[in-house]
């Protein structure tokens, strides 16, 4: 893995569909769980996370791994910025 990638797998993630939250590494190197079934609306909602992904993508983002829970998308934990109101 390059430096580059190494990088992203400090990042905390959370998962768009169940509760999952943790490293970015631990979701890439969980076993690959069978996606678990959605409603349509929700799976209009990944497919949205998908084009984003892509887009990242096209910026230099790796594809983020899938949820190690349900299979779905996960998303960065944005940190809080430092100096905020407490
Ligand atoms: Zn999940």
């Amino acid at each position: 893995m390059d430096e580059h990638t190494a990088r992203w797998r400090h990042r905390l993630m959370r998962c768009t569909v169940c509760l999952w939250r943790g490293p970015w590494a631990d979701a890439e190197d969980a076993p690959r769980v069978k996606p678990k079934h959605l409603e349509p609306h929700e799976q209009a909602l990944q497919e949205a996370y998908e084009e984003k992904e892509k887009a990242g993508m096209q910026v230099g983002q790796p594809h983020a791994p899938p949820c190690p829970e349900c299979g779905h998308h996960l998303l960065i934990v944005m940190k809080k910025k430092p100096g905020g109101k407490h």
